[in-house]
C-alpha cells in the first residue's frame, strides 16, 4: 500500500506569485502530507465514510489541515487512554467536531482519545508505531555486526620494488 509513502515535494514557484500567496500554498500541501502520515486519507463527503481499502465503515471527521479522518467508530472501541495509543496516533475532537492530532505531546494524566481507521484497517499495512524504535533496533544492529564482522584493518605488505637502477 502507498498510502504512507508520500513524501512532501515543495511546489515550484509560479511566475508573478507573491511571497505570501507562494508560502502559504507550501504551508497547506506540508499540511497535506503530514495529514497522510497521520492516516487522515479518508474520503471527502459526499462520498460513504466507508475505508476505500476494506469496505467498513468508521466515524469521519475534518482535520485542521483540510483532509477527512476516518476515526475507529466508538461501539465497539470506545475512547483510550492516550498513555496506550502511540505518539502521532492519538486523536482529539474539538468542541467543533474538527479532528486534530497532537503529534508527540505528552499526553495529560487521565487524558483520552480515539485512533484513526488506518492504524486498525485490515487492508493497510501498517505504519512503524515506534520510528525512533526502530531507528535504535536498526543502530544496534549495525553495531552488533560489527562485533562479529570487524573490519579487516589494512596489512601493511612489503612492496618489493623493481630494481629500475
Ligand atoms: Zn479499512
Amino acid at each position: 500500500m502507498g498510502v504512507f509513502e508520500d513524501d512532501f515535494v515543495q511546489p515550484g514557484r509560479l511566475l508573478d506569485e507573491s511571497d505570501e500567496a507562494y508560502w502559504g500554498r507550501v504551508q497547506r500541501a506540508s499540511d497535506r502530507v503530514e495529514a497522510v502520515t497521520e492516516g487522515a486519507i479518508a474520503p471527502a463527503p459526499p462520498n460513504p465514510p466507508v475505508c476505500p481499502e476494506c469496505g467498513l465503515e468508521a466515524d469521519r471527521f475534518p482535520t485542521l489541515s483540510q483532509a477527512w479522518v476516518l476515526l475507529e467508530p466508538l461501539d465497539p472501541v470506545n475512547v483510550l487512554p492516550a498513555h496506550f495509543v502511540p505518539p502521532r496516533q492519538r486523536w482529539l475532537i474539538n468542541s467543533d467536531g474538527v479532528a486534530w492530532n497532537p503529534w508527540n505531546a505528552e499526553p495529560t494524566e487521565g487524558a483520552q482519545c480515539r485512533i484513526s481507521h488506518t492504524v486498525a484497517c485490515p487492508g493497510i499495512e501498517p505504519p512503524d508505531l515506534w520510528p525512533w524504535l526502530t531507528a535504535m533496533r536498526e543502530e544496534n544492529a549495525r553495531r552488533a555486526q560489527r562485533l562479529f564482522n570487524p573490519p579487516r584493518t589494512p596489512t601493511l605488505a612489503k612492496v618489493e620494488m623493481p630494481d629500475v637502477g
